[in-house]
């Protein structure tokens, strides 16, 4: 697992990922209102169930790889809001660039 996060982490700035995780998340809500607008508060399962896991899948995305590229930090705190700051609060590097090599 931690070789996975590093390689996304070493492919996605923390600001792709973040919005990545948010377009997931979104795209759950918008599937929910959807239906919501087809068929009422009628519950249909597949819809649902659609909606709840893309919604899941974003919150694990950004648990998971939304960090800062270049030191790792978690960014706890930052993830909740729409836009991350320019920089990571723990290594003062760019979130919107990756590492040099
Ligand atoms: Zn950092």
């Amino acid at each position: 697992m931690n070789k996975l996060i590093d390689f996304v982490t070493s492919k996605l700035t923390a600001q792709q990922n973040h919005n990545i995780a948010n377009v997931l998340m979104i795209a759950g809500v918008v599937i929910n209102l959807f239906d919501i607008m087809q068929n009422g508060y009628v519950i249909k399962l597949g819809p649902v169930l659609l909606a709840v896991a893309l919604v899941g899948i974003g919150f694990v995305y950004q648990l998971l790889f939304v960090r800062c590229s270049h030191c790792g930090d978690k960014l706890k705190g930052l993830k909740n809001k729409t836009k991350l700051p320019e920089r990571c609060p723990n290594c003062g590097k760019r979130l919107d660039m990756l590492p040099k090599k």
